[in-house]
């Protein structure tokens, strides 16, 4: 059922005339500051993250301690949990406080509350639909391209770390957050084989730094699109209904840059654990491009180098899962 987004949840409107997606953003993330105290409460607390770096080979991790985040990472994303608990991106359900700005289609932009990016946004879908990317990447690129250099916005399947698998969303974040905005081009070149490359679309597969990837390069919307979704369907040998699991991290440099990181685990065994061994931890895109996010204090003194390459091992594709896949790419 299409629904209607009603006047009053609207910070800018039509009439504003301010086409400008991120002056809006700006604007809208302004006045929910001002506004509304769960907000600027919010980000303010950002302000006593802590964070601890680690040094790989031409890339870097780094850890982060943001209470902020424990609801988020704790989420019961079960169905029965889910069914239980009303839809936070439901617009019935947003605090009288917030309010939005519209993007394109069916999306609109809210400010996140619980920020891990000292500008943090959420870029729901007006409908309540399941999280689902096959028919939504042509959105993701469009509102990626309005978003612009300065930000990066992502995307958690289902299964992969979005805390409300139930409703279609998007986010977005300063772009230069992720390590892997900034290491990029390293990456590529230390770890990077380019299996296509022609004048609108370059293909790369990365392996070696811990989580492999597929990344896109373009300035054609048509050629991406055909090019994510033969990715897709090779990601999903069954032909299953459900969505391969998966996030993707894109940006905007007047050509699209789309990281597609495969998964084959939502959150690793420590998640499970109790007591000493336990790791709060449920990793999503932002912890695949680089920064991994911990909402409690003891898990984030706990964290090695080990762990992290532990963690990683579990919850993406393997060398020889990811090696089936790029041979299946190349050999298309
Ligand atoms: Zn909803």
């Amino acid at each position: 059922m299409q629904i209607e987004f009603p006047d009053n949840k609207l910070y800018l409107n039509d009439d504003d005339n301010l086409s400008d997606l991120p002056k809006k953003a700006e604007r809208l993330f302004e006045h929910q500051l001002n506004n509304w105290k769960l907000a600027s409460d919010g980000y303010r607390s950002l302000t006593a993250v802590q964070i601890k770096k680690f040094e790989f080979d031409n890339f870097t991790i780094e850890a982060h301690f943001n209470p902020g985040r424990i609801i988020s990472s704790s989420a019961k994303v079960d169905a029965k949990s889910i069914e239980a608990r009303p839809c936070f991106l439901c617009i019935n359900n947003l605090p009288n406080e917030q309010k939005a700005v519209k993007v394109i289609n069916d999306y609109i932009l809210l400010v996140n509350p619980f920020p891990i990016f000292d500008k943090h946004f959420t870029i729901p879908s007006v409908n309540h639909v399941p999280q689902s990317i096959k028919s939504e990447i042509e959105d993701l690129l469009t509102i990626s391209s309005m978003l612009g250099k300065n930000y990066s916005v992502f995307y958690n399947g289902p299964g992969c770390g979005a805390s409300a698998p139930d409703h279609m969303h998007f986010q977005s974040g300063n772009f230069e957050f992720m390590k892997i905005d900034t290491e990029y081009k390293e990456m590529i070149n230390t770890y990077g084989e380019v299996i296509f490359e022609n004048d609108e679309l370059a293909t790369t597969v990365v392996t070696g730094c811990l989580r492999n990837f597929i990344s896109l390069e373009s300035n054609n919307i048509s050629k991406l699109i055909d090019e994510f979704e033969s990715i897709y369907n090779l990601l999903n040998k069954e032909q299953s209904e459900e969505e391969p699991m998966m996030n993707i991290i894109c940006s905007y440099h007047n050509y699209w840059r789309l990281l597609i990181f495969p998964r084959n685990k939502h959150r690793p065994s420590y998640f499970f654990e109790e007591g000493e061994n336990k790791l709060l931890i449920s990793p999503a895109a932002v912890d695949l491009g680089g920064v991994f996010i911990f909402p409690r204090e003891e898990d984030f003194n706990k964290i090695t180098k080990e762990l992290i390459i532990d963690i990683f091992k579990q919850v993406t594709f393997s060398d020889d899962e990811f090696k089936y896949l790029s041979d299946k790419l190349k050999n298309r």
